[in-house]
């Protein structure tokens, strides 16, 4: 169990903030602020974590990075290295990993509201999978099979009823979500049927997913309970064994020292015992497993470097006084705090200060007073404008939910290696806002 919210390679040398070899002062002088920094090698240890996790504890089974966390094709790239597969969620998502080739057999293809257009190109292109995810859906995905004389892998992603222990927001298999087919009421059961129909469809197994950010494994065990009964279910009506399973993602990670998630080992046993006791308990043959975490492998690779812009001491109502600290990104390259209170915590980066610490406010450059990134923080009272902070933590759901508001130019990914950097994703300029507007 860690309370460590940097990737592994960053660490504070000479009084500077520095990830494998180079200070964040060097970063920003070079690449700017704010940006991006990813740790490359933290970001594939954990991608093979898993990996090796999976291979240990099952016969047959893969991992699919889930791309919504954040992709570019340098990523693509490394997680075909690593022989991963890759979990998208819309038609952008695939042209990226269609971008580098990536083999299509390992691309696994969600959303709860796929285009015509979206299924049409992932049937043709031939993927791995599709994620059936509502009643409509099967006949669509049939009818592109049909033209492209293929037949197309399926699985039911299955909403299992289960309350997972995270922020309302990110959790998704309670009844009340847009996502999957129920279990309870019979409908992901109708998709069994619905899906027996096309001869062009081949339902290879279920998928669920509960939620991100979870720290114990209580729900995933009864998902896999759920899941494991659907299954065997399946084999009595249909005489056949379903030989696919994904238990997605939503392996939590460490923002601030109060996070306390499992190790990716401990995480993957749990799973493994829950399938090879439920597996046994209803006479059912280890199906092909496969996870798809997002957050878990790339949230801790990065942080985010910014720069303090202003400082200002406000007076409240009360009498007391609140401390506002001005850094040059915000809710744009951030939304997490606004959209549902994530909370993180920020570090002087550029130098250490002995000065006492105070509680500010860290906010954001935009038009909103909810364009906050920490409600409260201690940092040095000595913090000034030129000073550099940096967040951890922010490689998941941030550059990937980064908003262009205000006009401002999403900032770029700048990974890390054995003290050289590289630009993976390149800062925005005014030139790319303008580039869509016509006159
Ligand atoms: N799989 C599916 C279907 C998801 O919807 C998500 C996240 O929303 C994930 C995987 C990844 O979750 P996480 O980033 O928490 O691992």
């Amino acid at each position: 169990m860690s309370h460590n919210p940097w990737a592994a390679n960053v660490k504070f040398v000479n009084n500077q903030l520095t990830v494998a070899g180079i200070s964040a002062t060097e970063l920003a002088k070079e690449f700017g602020t704010p940006a991006f920094i990813l740790d490359e090698q933290d970001f594939k240890s954990r991608a093979k974590a898993f990996t090796d996790a999976m291979k240990r504890s099952f016969d047959s089974s893969i991992v699919y990075y889930a791309s919504k966390a954040f992709i570019c094709k340098q990523v693509v790239g490394w997680i075909n290295e690593l022989g991963m597969g890759i979990d998208v969620a819309t038609g952008g998502e695939l042209e990226v990993a269609l971008s580098m080739n990536f083999p299509v057999e390992r691309i696994e293809v969600h959303g709860n509201n796929k285009s015509l257009a979206e299924i049409d190109r992932a049937v043709s292109v031939g993927v791995g999978c599709i994620v059936i995810d509502s009643l409509q859906e099967i006949s669509r995905v049939a009818a592109a099979a049909k033209k492209y004389g293929r037949t197309q892998s399926v699985m039911i992603r299955l909403n299992p009823g289960v309350e997972a222990h995270t922020i309302e927001a990110i959790a998704t298999a309670h009844t009340d979500v847009k996502f999957g087919l129920s279990i309870a009421s019979g409908v992901a059961w109708d998709a069994v049927k619905e899906i027996a129909k096309y001869p062009e469809l081949e339902l290879r197994g279920v998928h669920a997913h509960i939620g991100s950010q979870i720290f114990n494994m209580d729900g995933h065990r009864l998902t896999i309970e759920r899941m494991l009964d659907f299954m065997a279910r399946y084999k009595v009506e249909f005489d056949r064994e379903l030989p696919d399973v994904d238990f997605g993602g939503g392996f939590g990670i460490v923002y601030t020292a109060e996070d306390a998630p499992l190790a990716i080992d401990d995480a993957v046993a749990q799973i493994k015992d829950a399938v090879v006791e439920g597996c046994a308990a209803r006479n059912l043959k280890i199906p092909h497993v496969a996870i798809e975490p997002g957050r878990s492998i790339v949230g801790p690779s990065m942080f985010t470097l910014y720069e303090v812009g202003t400082t200002k001491v406000v007076d409240l109502e009360n009498g007391a006084t609140r401390n506002y600290i001005s850094v040059d990104g915000g809710m744009s390259d951030n939304i997490r705090p606004g959209l549902y209170g994530a909370i993180y915590e920020a570090h002087l980066a550029n130098r250490t200060s002995t000065a006492p610490t105070e509680t500010s406010r860290l906010v954001g450059k935009h038009c909103e007073t909810g364009d906050i990134l920490i409600r409260d923080i201690d940092l040095p009272s000595d913090i000034k404008p030129g000073d550099l902070l940096a967040i951890p933590a922010t490689g998941a759901y941030n550059r990937s939910m980064a908003s262009n508001y205000n006009h401002v130019p999403r900032p770029p990914v700048i990974s890390v290696r054995n003290g050289a950097a590289k630009v993976i994703v390149r800062r925005e300029n005014f030139e790319d806002l303008l580039r869509l507007d016509l006159l």
